[in-house]
């Protein structure tokens, strides 16, 4: 676990989370609204420190690529290949 960033200490070991909308105010022992940040002793920890937290949108992100780029790339070789094999180019 690591200390966290962004963020206050308030009254009874309670602190208050910076990093989004949210500003939780999260009492000792307990966790955020995104669960990935512990309050422990008055002392944000991040539980998700140097890990991915966004696989959904890095898919959705290669999903896109992939069906903007690279499958129109893929179908056209392959036609061209059958139109090619079948002497029907253009
Ligand atoms: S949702 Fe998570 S990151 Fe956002 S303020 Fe709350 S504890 Fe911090």
């Amino acid at each position: 676990m690591k200390e966290a960033i962004f963020y206050e200490k308030l009254r009874n070991n309670s602190v208050r989370c910076g990093v989004c909308r949210h500003r939780c105010i999260i009492a000792s022992g307990k966790r955020g609204y995104c669960k990935t940040r512990l309050n422990k002793d008055g002392i944000l920890y991040t539980l998700i420190y140097n890990k991915v937290s966004s696989w959904p949108q890095l898919l959705h992100g290669h999903i896109r690529k992939i069906r903007e780029l690279i499958l129109p790339t893929v179908v056209f070789a392959f036609l061209s290949q059958v139109l090619l094999l079948h002497d029907k180019v253009f």
